[in-house]
């Protein structure tokens, strides 16, 4: 590959990059998208959940092309407790015209996704990784691959390279990420009659039923998912790496006690195990994103940390950082002005965005998360409130004031006292609205 020019090169064809390149190839940039999988999606992994705003401001329309699984209709939260569970969740069949969001499986989608950057212009260099940034004067000008004279050189490079971002770190923007900034996640997809599925989670054809699950993760802080595909479902766990550590407990053995839990059980019995995959989540929120662009050079998705944890929404963030990058590209080539100064109009518009501001309001939970109280915030309260749940709910001849008040001991008691219970509802009020 002799060394070429481009107006932009985005690293990585995940939503941010795809979503870069297919902005800027659409706004008349020359533009590469390189990826080191033998083709986009190949070795991506997420939940995982799709929603239509984003992709709707880059592609009207969208799904009635794009290979997605199921609409959901229904959001369910369970808090387990050993043999129990909690329960909470909206159905609504407002969500489904227009629909909001979709169960996807990534090897599909993201294929799909690159195909319209394709499309809009953007030349496909795929099974290639970039090794590294080139630079001149301290601007960056391009990449390096692993390809035989694979130099490639840019105005502008979007860095898109996913959670461990090795471009990134190169700039110096960030750290390695510490051990509470991120989560290892574990998934299956197990593979069902379409029928069987619908029967048991009560969907019509195209119907689908998301489940996210707080609780029995041995102590540590993580939250597992239970989604519908057409014929499989996807079950995974995240668990944050620094309580992983700690507890020296494996992804994969939390995952298998949840997939043994009564209520989870018997909802993905008798599937096959069709495919095992594991993968880091950004979980640093707001405090941890980097700087966002400098002389020649933009950064979004999980590369920049753009994970909004409580809502398990990722790939939104990402497509519209990958949006506002390619944006900013097409200004900047309008001016003919790649500096910092010119680019620095990508991190505004990202400031603008609900990105910012919902990673903003949720600044806290890192600090919650990493505070030491995960024993009691993922498996003493969730196992107190399904005994308050019992107690209150069993008819035993137990008068109600009574009942009441050996209910609110067992959350009690779970806290540590009524100080700390009251301690634990500030930070986590504040957790929740920074
Ligand atoms: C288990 C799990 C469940 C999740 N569930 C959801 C969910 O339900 N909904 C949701 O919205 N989000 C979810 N997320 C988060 C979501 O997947 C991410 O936020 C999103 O994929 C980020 O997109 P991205 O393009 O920034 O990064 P990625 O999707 O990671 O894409 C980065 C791309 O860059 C490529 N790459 C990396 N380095 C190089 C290199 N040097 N050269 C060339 N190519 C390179 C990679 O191969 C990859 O294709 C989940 C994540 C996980 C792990």
């Amino acid at each position: 590959m002799a060394e070429e020019r481009f107006d932009v090169v985005v690293v990585g064809a995940g939503p941010a990059g795809t979503a870069a390149a297919y902005t800027a190839a659409k706004g008349g940039l020359k533009v590469a998208l390189i990826e080191r999988g033998e083709f986009p999606g190949a070795k991506n992994v997420f939940g995982g959940v799709l929603y239509r705003k984003q992709l709707e401001d880059l592609i009207p329309d969208f799904w009635k092309e794009a290979p997605l699984e199921r609409a959901i209709v229904e959001q369910r939260l369970w808090i387990l407790g050993e043999d129990s569970a909690v329960t909470f969740g909206h159905r609504n069949y407002k969500y489904k015209e227009p629909p909001n969001c979709w169960t996807g499986l990534r090897v599909k989608f993201d294929q799909w996704f690159a195909s319209k950057a394709e499309q809009a212009g953007a030349i496909p260099i795929y099974e290639t990784v970039v090794t590294e940034l080139l630079r001149e004067n301290g601007r960056v000008v391009g990449v390096r691959t692993d390809r035989e004279d694979g130099d490639l050189r840019a105005n502008i490079v979007i860095i898109a390279d996913g959670v461990n971002s090795l471009l990134g770190k190169s700039l110096g923007i960030h750290r390695e990420w510490q051990p509470d900034q991120v989560s290892l996640a574990v998934k299956e997809i197990i593979a069902l009659p379409r029928q069987t599925i619908q029967d048991r989670f009560n969907l019509d054809d195209n119907e689908g039923c998301t489940i996210e699950l707080i609780g029995q993760t041995c102590g540590m802080a993580g939250l597992g998912f239970l989604y519908t595909n057409q014929e499989t479902l996807s079950i995974g766990v995240g668990v944050m790496v620094s309580d992983l550590r700690k507890k020296r407990i494996k992804p994969y053995d939390v995952l298998e006690g949840i997939k043994r839990h009564p209520m989870i059980h018997r909802l993905i019995q008798g599937g096959e195990v069709k495919e095992y995959s594991a993968h880091l989540i950004p979980e640093g929120g707001f405090d941890s994103i980097p700087p966002l662009a400098g002389d020649g050079w933009m950064i979004c998705g999980d590369a920049a940390q753009m994970v909004n944890a409580v809502h398990r929404e990722g790939t939104n963030l990402a497509i519209t950082s990958g949006r506002l990058a390619g944006e900013t590209a097409i200004a900047a080539h309008a001016k003919g002005d790649f500096s910092a100064g010119a680019l620095e109009d990508y991190s505004k518009a990202v400031r603008a965005s609900f990105i910012y501001k919902d990673l903003k309001k949720y600044r806290g939970v890192h600090g919650l998360l990493a505070s030491g109280d995960s024993e009691m915030l993922f498996e003493k309260l969730p196992q107190a409130l399904n005994n308050a749940a019992y107690e209150m709910l069993l008819v035993d001849g137990v008068p109600k004031k009574e009942k009441q008040k050996i209910a609110f001991r067992h959350v009690r008691d779970a806290a540590g006292g009524n100080l700390n219970l009251l301690r634990l509802f500030l930070k986590g009020w504040r957790a929740m609205n920074g």
